[in-house]
């Protein structure tokens, strides 16, 4: 296709006048693609009182200019008036990539749009690349239950649109130094969907106990034997200040719930540290973890995939090693409440 199109954009989102940290992640992302194509990189911003200070961050993680529409009927997502502005957006400025985060905003708001611009959109991308030659976006994702990776193209239709999993990605550092535009674009108050009207909003009571925000994961897996020993990875979490994570053979026998699952077909998670406690390593597990500042596996097999994956591989026994370390944890005056 020959590409009038050109500006690479990336969607932040906000909550409350605060830019999420997804916004970033997404830039890092995009900032690849638009220094391969030559580009220019744009955040994207729909939302309510975000100042121009936070809108500068955007800038300082790699954005060359900002695209903010914002007013008080934008404050909470609404799928079909978001989707309009979107679409406005797009139309006048002609973009050739479009990427958002596999969040439930850009979960509903990118294939909401992408069916009314047409065109394609790939959900849950793990790898973002151009391909030479065309300047085509090459979108890769797993497909036929996580058993292959493949790479999906929309050759024909602009934007290109995918989304990618938060946590997948770490925003690039702030450069101080990088300087853009803020361009406010007005609202046309004729693009709000009056069919469907905010009547409250309540905070949702997140059920993923923290793995997403947490800085410290502690994850057990099949090696711990049997559900109540997953209280050893709870005690060990508590005194840490940390999160619980498992693997999905442990959620498949029932010693974990869903929303700790972490991996392929669980949550992508970046914490400061990881600690997977009777975990192998399989690949799916590691797609979830490969973005963890530090690594410590422990595991009872000096030949376990996720000791070579580690910062910090323990090869001994979780039911002496989880003990010893809280024991040393308490000497320290780390409290034991568990
Ligand atoms: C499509 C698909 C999607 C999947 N998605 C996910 C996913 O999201 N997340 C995920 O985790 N998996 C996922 N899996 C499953 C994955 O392939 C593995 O089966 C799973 O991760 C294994 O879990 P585990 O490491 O707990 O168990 P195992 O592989 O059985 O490993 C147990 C480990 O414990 C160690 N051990 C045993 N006794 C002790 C002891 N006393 N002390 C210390 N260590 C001990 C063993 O040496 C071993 O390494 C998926 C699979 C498929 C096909």
């Amino acid at each position: 296709m020959t590409d009038s199109h050109n500006e690479v954009w990336t969607l932040a989102e906000q909550y409350d006048g605060k830019l999420k940290g997804v916004s970033f992640e997404l830039l890092a992302r995009g900032r690849s693609l638009a220094d391969k194509l030559g580009t220019k990189l744009v955040s994207v911003l729909i939302g309510d009182g975000v100042a121009d200070s936070d809108l500068d961050t955007l800038i300082k993680h790699g954005a060359d200019a900002v695209y903010a529409v914002q007013s008080p009927e934008l404050k909470y997502f609404v799928c079909e008036t978001y989707g309009q502005v979107l679409r406005s957006l797009i139309k006048e400025y002609q973009p050739t990539i479009l990427l958002g985060a596999a969040t439930s905003t850009g979960r509903t708001l990118l294939p909401y749009t992408a069916v009314k611009i047409p065109t394609g959109l790939t959900a849950d991308c793990t790898e973002l690349d151009i391909e030479e030659g065309t300047g085509n976006l090459l979108q890769t994702r797993p497909a036929i239950g996580g058993n292959i990776m493949a790479t999906i193209k929309t050759p024909d239709h602009r934007p290109q649109m995918a989304t990618v999993r938060p946590k997948s990605s770490r925003p690039l550092p702030a450069d101080a130094s990088r300087k853009g535009e803020i361009k406010h674009i007005s609202f046309d108050k004729a693009l709000i969907d009056k069919r469907t009207q905010i009547r409250g909003y309540r905070k949702e009571e997140s059920e993923t106990l923290g793995l997403d925000e947490a800085d410290i994961i502690v994850a057990g897996g099949h090696g711990l034997k049997k559900g109540e020993n997953f209280s050893l990875i709870h005690s060990l979490a508590k005194q840490l200040g940390g999160a619980v994570g498992a693997s999905r053979d442990a959620v498949d026998r029932g010693w974990a719930s869903y929303p700790h699952q972490i991996g392929l077909s669980g949550k992508t998670v970046s914490p400061k540290v990881y600690v997977g406690i009777g975990i192998s390593g399989a690949i799916q597990h590691l797609a979830g973890i490969k973005t963890s500042e530090t690594i410590v596996s422990i595991n009872s097999d000096p030949d376990a995939t996720l000791h070579k994956l580690a910062d910090l591989a323990i090869v001994g026994d979780a039911f002496q090693v989880i003990p010893e370390i809280q024991k040393r944890l308490t000497e320290r005056g780390v409290k034991n409440n568990g």
